[in-house]
């Protein structure tokens, strides 16, 4: 599906379907529907009787294998899981199709191995069963290892005829300048603020006020914000805020005690936002995602010490992207909260 924020830019490629560049580059921040707007562009460029606009029709066998995620000219490459990884060393070129949708358990690995873009190899080598394209999906393709990356790049280099490619990231600037200068990119926006709020108070079920909160607290990334209106990410997403906006008078202990059981990736993210918000104020501005913890952002500020608080945002953005895996949960928490107490005790 195309979320409504995002059909301007759906119209525009649908126009230049049929004069494609070979490999695209789908960016723009995280949350705001460019796995779906991916997987329904390959649905299109895979369709064998696209509607007059250009978009997949939904009733074609094209579209029928698509929707099964069993189409046998797809390739979906995402972090395998272990047991995915042992078959594909077993043999890379015989594995199934996979689902544009719905992959992932709880805690995905974080890479995209060598051996599963060598796979593609020979799916891109022969021609496809239908007759028609061939598209391959890299989501996220900032989880491509050097290596992979590497192996890519001669898949890019020497397109067969028929083969798309669709790369998805939130990260762009962490692929290789090799990847990325092979591909067309596009950038996809966050939503202006009204259409977001309208969208997600329609689909949450809630009123203005509310969509707006949320938004505000996820960054303006209506799919992140739409997860709130799930009582229980709710309740998480508060007891996060109350923990970090309790330090340094909350014991560390204390509070790692409090989020040791929540998923990593929920309180980085939140930290995160947290510490953005304290800089601005630092600085004067006012708090983005956390507008109703204005004051107490306010009296923090005059006790931080900006320098350390920058430390610290870059020490995030490394725990972040390591957060899938940590060694040990509970020591990256205290490291983290430790880190926060350290910059607020200038
Ligand atoms: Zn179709």
């Amino acid at each position: 599906m195309i979320y409504p924020w995002l059909e301007p830019a759906w119209t525009r490629l649908l126009a230049q379907r049929d004069r494609l560049h070979h490999a695209l580059l789908i960016h723009g921040p995280a949350g705001i529907g460019k796995s779906a707007f991916a997987a329904e562009l390959a649905r299109s460029l895979l369709c064998e009787s696209p509607l007059p606009d250009g978009a997949a029709c939904g009733s074609c066998s094209a579209c029928g294998w698509f929707a099964q995620g069993n189409h046998p000219d797809f390739r979906l490459l995402a972090p395998a899981a272990a047991d995915e990884a042992r078959e594909g060393e077993a043999g890379p070129g015989d594995e199934a199709p996979r689902k544009a949708t719905g992959k992932g358990s709880a805690r995905p690995p974080r890479d995209i191995r060598i051996d599963q873009v060598r796979a593609l190899e020979r799916f891109t080598g022969i021609g496809g069963h239908r007759g028609a394209a061939k598209v391959v999906l890299i989501e996220p393709a900032d989880a491509m290892n050097t290596a992979a990356a590497n192996a890519l790049l001669k898949t890019l280099e020497e397109p067969s005829g028929q083969t798309r490619f669709v790369l998805v990231t939130d990260r762009p600037d962490v692929l290789p300048a090799t990847v990325r200068s092979r591909c067309r990119a596009l950038g996809l926006p966050l939503p202006a603020p009204e259409v977001a709020a309208a969208w997600l108070a329609a689909d949450a079920g809630v009123d203005l006020a509310q969509a707006r909160a949320w938004l505000a607290a996820a960054g303006g990334a209506p799919l992140r914000a739409r997860r709130f209106a799930d009582p229980a990410q709710a309740a998480i997403h508060r007891l996060v805020v109350e923990t970090l906006a309790g330090i340094p008078e909350t014991g560390i202990a204390q509070a790692a005690d409090a989020l040791a059981d929540i998923e990593p990736a929920t309180w980085v993210g939140t930290l995160q936002s947290w510490v953005v918000d304290l800089q601005r104020v630092c600085v004067g501005a006012e708090p983005r995602y956390f507008p109703e913890q204005a004051r107490r952002l306010g009296s923090l500020a005059r006790r931080t010490d900006l320098a350390a608080l920058d430390r610290l945002a870059v020490r995030l953005d490394r725990v972040a992207r390591a957060v899938d895996h940590p060694l040990n949960p509970r020591l990256v928490i205290e490291d983290a909260l430790l880190d926060v107490r350290a910059a607020l005790t200038a």
